[in-house]
């Protein structure tokens, strides 16, 4: 059965006192009912926000104090890095770390990202694990289907929803779940507060979403898998990245040039920036993270289309390589 979609922002009070939910910052019926489905795949407290970047938001300004320090995994999504040198104005500090060894022992929150978007690189969760701060993973790539990080020693888990959760290309939404009921009271506190909420639309397209999760993912990471073999032996392509699992690589071609002209070929895979939809795209990131990656990088999601009309396309679009 459908969650109803309740669009109120206010429900009556019970007997003259506030009920479970009176006014829509706080709490609204689908979120609720998204938040316990995640709640439920990942094995923690979920709370949705109103995008990923706002999950991030949420989980520095209601965790850390100025002076805090954030060890941020290298290779973490480029936009964590922006965020957090935003946030050196209020006097946080980060500092990067390769999180394949242990995170900086000093650190208060060590931030990994598993796998990384897009050099796809795993954390080392036992090193993690045995760090005294507290530890967040952001597993937007992996999804609960294929990583559940609160059972690898971490703190949280971060989504960007928008990404396979959602899973259409048509929601923007964040998540973390939390491993403690008291982190998850104190986040859920500074949500209402700061007023960076999903609203009811998107949190009952993300409740589709995930009603559908799990055959999604296994079937793009069935033929992402396929592709990954076939990329490997092209004779365009090197430093074909994939962490074994999950339906996000990336590859190389010779140079910028070459980037564009393959990315600009693509029929079938569409041209656009991020991933994790049933459709499939395609991009250079050097135009967004500059020299953090080889000018000839190509991130690729695989969506639903079938393997060999996938290839077909990849096969043309390289031969202008
Ligand atoms: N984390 C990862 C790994 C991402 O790829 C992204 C977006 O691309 C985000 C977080 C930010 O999510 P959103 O775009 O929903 O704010």
């Amino acid at each position: 059965m459908e969650p109803p979609l309740d669009r109120s922002t206010i429900w009556p009070y019970v007997d003259g006192e506030p009920g479970p939910f009176h006014y829509a910052r706080n709490a609204h019926p689908v979120g609720v009912e998204a938040e316990r489905m995640l709640g439920g795949l990942d094995g923690g407290e979920a709370l949705l926000f109103s995008s990923g970047m706002g999950a991030t938001t949420a989980v520095v300004l209601a965790l850390l104090e100025a002076g805090a320090t954030v060890a941020l995994a290298r290779d973490a999504y480029y936009g964590t890095g922006v965020l957090l040198t935003e946030f050196e104005r209020w006097g946080l500090r980060h500092v990067l770390f390769d999180q394949t060894g242990p995170p900086p022992a000093s650190a208060d929150l060590v931030w990994l990202e598993a796998p990384s978007n897009p050099l796809l690189t795993m954390p080392d969760f036992e090193a993690a694990a045995a760090h005294p701060g507290l530890v967040l993973c952001d597993a937007t790539a992996a999804t609960p289907v294929h990583l559940r990080p609160l059972e690898l020693g971490c703190d949280f888990v971060l989504h960007s929803a928008t990404k396979y959760l959602g899973g259409h290309h048509d929601v923007q939404l964040g998540a973390v779940v939390a491993k403690s009921a008291e982190h998850a009271v104190r986040l859920h506190e500074f949500r209402s507060r700061s007023g960076i909420v999903a609203a009811p639309d998107p949190a009952w397209l993300l409740v589709r979403g995930l009603q559908t999760l799990e055959v999604r993912v296994r079937a793009q990471s069935e033929t992402a898998a396929e592709i990954v073999d076939r990329l490997d032996g092209h004779p365009e392509t090197a430093n074909v990245r994939y962490p074994g699992f999950g339906a996000l690589l990336s590859f190389d071609v010779a140079d910028g040039a070459a980037a564009r002209a393959v990315e600009t070929a693509t029929q079938l895979i569409v041209n656009a920036t991020s991933l994790g939809g049933v459709t499939s795209t395609m991009e250079s990131r050097h135009r967004w993270e500059g020299a953090r990656v080889p000018e000839g990088l190509l991130r690729l999601s695989i969506g639903l289309e079938p393997v060999e009309a996938l290839w077909a396309d990849l096969e043309q679009a390289l031969a202008q390589a």
